[in-house]
C-alpha cells in the first residue's frame, strides 16, 4: 500500500482557469446516472470536475461547454440552472 509519503494533499484542476488547488478547495460536480450536479461531499460515485469557488470559472464551465468536456456528457438546461444557482451560493463574490 505504498502511497508516497502521508502529508500529500490530493490536487485537483480547476476546470474552467485550470489552476491546481487542494481538492478541499474545490467544489466538485458528479455525473451520476440520475444526472449532472454538485457534490457537496466531494465522495459521491460517478464521473467528477472540479471548479473552483469564483461565479466566472462556473459560468465559463456552463456556457461554454468545459464541464460537459470534462464529463463527457451534456448538460439539460435545468441542469445548467441547478449548477449556475449553487454557484450563486457557494461562490466568493468579487467587488
Ligand atoms: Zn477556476
Amino acid at each position: 500500500m505504498a502511497k508516497g509519503r502521508r502529508k500529500h494533499v490530493p490536487q485537483r484542476t480547476c476546470i474552467a482557469c485550470r489552476r491546481i488547488m487542494p481538492k478541499r478547495a474545490l467544489n466538485r460536480i458528479v455525473r451520476s446516472p440520475e444526472g449532472v450536479a454538485y457534490d457537496p461531499t466531494g465522495k459521491a460515485p460517478g464521473r467528477g470536475a472540479y471548479l473552483c469557488n469564483e461565479l466566472a470559472c462556473w459560468q465559463k464551465a456552463l456556457e461554454r461547454g468545459a464541464l460537459e468536456r470534462a464529463l463527457k456528457t451534456k448538460l439539460t438546461s435545468e441542469e445548467r440552472i441547478a449548477l449556475l444557482t449553487v454557484a450563486e451560493q457557494i461562490c466568493t463574490v468579487q467587488t
